[in-house]
Order: structure tokens, then C-alpha cells, then sequence
């Protein structure tokens, strides 16, 4: 048999199974292959690989899926808890500036009182003010900067993910 027809069929057979052929194409292949044992070899060889490949699933070793799906966990616990603890500190951020504004005049009033009975300065007086303020604040801050300073060197710590 001529070569070039075997090399027409092998491009028909091949073109079937990925962009299809019209229908003279597939009676004209069909004629061939009633013929040509080497090119009904070839499409025997196409629908068994072709098969192969449906069959062929990604084999994924269990543990390695269980382990990424509680990394995955882990990590939402983790920005949950974060976003908890942000909302908190905004809360309690209000409700410092709310008790601060509410008592500035009443430890004002005191200090006046305070500065009126005791022998204190002007200069004394709103320097305690000022310290009485700021303290709480600056103490409050120094401590969530403590506490964020710890949770980022465990975040960045691969043994604190065990614990
Ligand atoms: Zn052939």
C-alpha cells in the first residue's frame, strides 16, 4: 500500500479523537481500516491510551491532604482569633477615650483640690495631669506591643506550629 495513504490515515486517525473529522474523511478511514491491519493498530493503540488517561487519577498520599487540610484550619483559628482580639482593642480603645474624656474633669478638679490643700505648683499639678492622662495609655500600649512582638516570633517559629 502507498505510504502517503498510511500517512493520510495516521493524520485522520490522529485528528479523530481531538478536533474530529468530517464525514467523507471518516468513510474514506473507514475503507482504509478495513484493509490496513497497521492502521487499525493505531487506532487500537489511540482508544487504549486515550482510556489510560481518563483512568489516570493523581494518587495523593492521605496523610500529606490531612496535613495540608489542618494547616489550613489552623491558620483560619489563627486569623479569627486575630480579628476577635483587634476588635477588642478597638473596643476597649473607645471606652478608654470615653472614661478619658469623662474623668479629665473630675481629676482636674481633684489636682485643683488636691493643689489648694497640699502645697503643689501649677507646674506639679499639670504634670500629674499630663502623667495621669498619658500612663494608662502608654502602659496599655506597651503591653500589646509586648504581646504582638511574642505572637510574631511564634508565627515565625516552624516547631510553635506543633504545639
Ligand atoms: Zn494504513
Amino acid at each position: 500500500m502507498n505510504a502517503e495513504i498510511h500517512e493520510c490515515a495516521c493524520r485522520l486517525i490522529d485528528a479523530w479523537n481531538v478536533e474530529g473529522i468530517s464525514a467523507s474523511e471518516h468513510a474514506w478511514l473507514e475503507a482504509h481500516l478495513a484493509e490496513c491491519a497497521a492502521c487499525r493498530n493505531r487506532v487500537h493503540a489511540n482508544e487504549q491510551a486515550l482510556q489510560a488517561l481518563r483512568l489516570n487519577a493523581v494518587f495523593i498520599n492521605p496523610a500529606l491532604v490531612s496535613a495540608a487540610k489542618e494547616s489550613v484550619r489552623l491558620r483560619a483559628r489563627q486569623l479569627r482569633e486575630h480579628q476577635a482580639r483587634l476588635r477588642a482593642l478597638w473596643i476597649s480603645c473607645a471606652l478608654s477615650w470615653i472614661l478619658g474624656a469623662v474623668t479629665a474633669p473630675l481629676l482636674w478638679q481633684f489636682l485643683g483640690w488636691l493643689g489648694r490643700n497640699v502645697e503643689m505648683s501649677q507646674v506639679v499639678r499639670i504634670t500629674l495631669f499630663a502623667f495621669c492622662w498619658f500612663a494608662p495609655a502608654s502602659v496599655v500600649g506597651a503591653f500589646i506591643a509586648w504581646r504582638q512582638a511574642r505572637v510574631v516570633d511564634r508565627e515565625d517559629d516552624p516547631e510553635a506550629w506543633d504545639r
